[in-house]
């Protein structure tokens, strides 16, 4: 017979959540509350516009904890961003935007498509930091545009450039230093933008992550590249870069803390005993 605990019991159907975008490394759903959304951060990887596609372990687990950190310490700064809160190891709860359909990149040093563009070398400073701008649109691959296609195609006003410029040149000049701290050189990144509507006012604020998804973050010491660039480069040990810029701002999952910093191990200069350079060959064999 069933006990009157049990009689009472209700079985509460969870409705399946809504789907609302789906992109290269990120899905989103519709959000509990109206005017939220839940941003889903997964593990497939993609580069050169869709051409290479690949999946880094953790990656969505890792980047959902970077941005949450990076997010956090600009709005402490008065910057509005759309993260709300995390919800658990892969998502966040964010607020409902629509987005400027604009890349907006910001440069300290030459690298990647800016280095191959003029003919410089990876890693020249540039005299000051320099925006540019991309229309955010894979079939056309995402072309560099000036604020005269902005304003022409209408994709934002003058006013709203002002506000994205001004807020991307604060976030350069608080990231730069905050990964400094840490080691790590802020070499380039691209940011997003949306509308927020709120009690009758639109205003501007940071949408999308970042992560080492979309900055080019080099061991300030030794040039090691910690980002996306060791995917799209083909260059091995992705997942250990990107869980070596979550330990050093202090973000790194519980679980992983065990595995310790491999890329500081084969970067460093420091002469090994006969021990450790067994270990780090052992590592490094099972990693391939
Ligand atoms: P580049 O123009 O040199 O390829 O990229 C400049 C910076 O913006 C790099 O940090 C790169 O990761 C980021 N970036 C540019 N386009 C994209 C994009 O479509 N997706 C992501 N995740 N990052 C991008």
């Amino acid at each position: 017979m069933e006990s009157p605990m049990h009689s009472k019991r209700k079985i509460i159907k969870m409705s399946p959540r809504k789907p609302v975008y789906e992109g290269k490394a990120k899905q989103l759903f519709e959000g509990p509350e109206p005017g939220t959304l839940i941003q889903h951060f997964k593990d497939d990887a993609t580069a050169f516009n869709n051409v290479k596609k690949g999946t880094i372990n953790g990656k969505g687990v890792l980047n959902n904890r970077i941005s949450e950190y990076l997010m956090l310490r600009l709005q402490d700064m008065g910057i509005p961003t759309h993260f709300i809160r995390t919800l658990n190891m892969r998502e966040q709860l964010i607020k409902a935007v629509q987005i400027v359909p604009l890349e907006i990149i910001i440069r300290n040093y030459a690298a990647g498509s800016f280095a191959k563009r003029f003919g410089v070398v990876e890693g020249k400073a540039l005299g000051h930091p320099l925006i540019e701008y991309c229309y955010k649109n894979d079939a056309l691959g995402d072309p560099f545009v000036t604020e005269e296609h902005i304003f022409a195609f209408g994709w934002a006003s003058p006013q709203e450039m002002d506000e994205i410029r001004m807020y991307a040149f604060r976030i350069n000049d608080f990231l730069s230093g905050l990964f400094m701290g840490v080691g790590i050189r802020l070499v380039d990144f691209k940011l997003e933008f949306g509308r927020l509507q709120e009690n009758d006012r639109e205003q501007i604020i940071l949408a999308d992550e970042i992560s080492p998804d979309n900055c080019r973050l080099w061991d300030a010491k030794t040039g090691h590249k910690l980002d996306k660039d060791r995917f799209r480069q083909d260059l091995g040990n992705i997942e250990d870069a990107y869980r070596e810029v979550a330990r050093r701002l202090g973000v790194l999952p519980q679980s992983d803390k065990a595995e310790g910093s491999y890329v500081i191990q084969v970067n460093a200069k420091a002469p090994k005993s006969k021990k450790s350079k067994a270990k780090a060959k052992t590592t490094a064999k099972k990693r391939k």
